[in-house]
């Protein structure tokens, strides 16, 4: 039907989270028919934003060096982590100035339904950065939905026995909503008023 090369971008843009194959044939169309300097600054934005960032391979977040500008400040609360899914969730709490401890990007959430277990998230080296010392707390960030609660809970089991403090956002955070649609003084409150979390029974 389409030529191969039109093909092969429509399949790219289908590969987008939250994106059909109707939406990438869209997306597909408006790259044909926008001028040819559009198209080639899209295609040139794609390449370099890859070539000029890095994860950081501490805290997993994304920024223009390694260790991230994050995990370099000396200035940061080192005995704090805050543990949030994605990075743009450590961007939209940098933006409210709420914080000022450190990271971890666990890179996703479990979703068993789609066959994204614990080895898909950054658990691992979380557990082996708080077993180095020097992590007092354990702020769990993750988005107040079904996926981040479980995720939450799962990583609050692992974090079990290490010694540091294992706290969840205060609940009343809008159920079902996303770290990074929060605004400042509603995540400033959900810090404020975090829990201590408890891992469940029968453990
Ligand atoms: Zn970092």
């Amino acid at each position: 039907m389409y030529p191969p090369a039109l093909e092969r971008l429509i399949e790219a843009f289908a590969r987008f989270p939250g994106v059909g194959r109707r939406t990438a044939e869209r997306l597909s169309f408006h790259l044909l028919r926008v001028p040819p300097e559009e198209a080639e600054a899209f295609a040139r934005a794609v390449g370099e934003s890859r070539a000029a960032t890095r994860r950081c391979s501490r805290c997993f977040n994304v920024g223009e060096s390694d260790p991230c500008a994050v995990c370099a400040d000396p200035s940061r609360e080192a005995r704090m982590v805050c543990v949030v899914e994605e990075p743009r969730d450590v961007w939209a709490i940098e933006k409210a100035r709420v914080y000022r401890g450190l990271y971890h990007v666990l890179l996703g959430s479990l979703n068993p339904a789609e066959g994204a277990g614990p080895d898909s998230l950054t658990v691992e080296p979380l557990v082996r950065r708080v077993k180095e010392g020097g992590i007092e707390e354990v702020i769990l960030a993750t988005d107040p939905d079904l996926e981040g609660d479980g995720t939450a809970l799962y990583v609050a089991e692992r974090l079990e026995g290490t010694g540091a403090r294992v706290t969840r956002l205060a609940r009343g955070l809008p159920a079902g909503s996303a770290i990074e649609y929060l605004n400042r003084v509603v995540l400033a409150d959900a810090l404020e008023g975090r829990r201590e979390m408890r891992p469940g029974p029968g453990r």
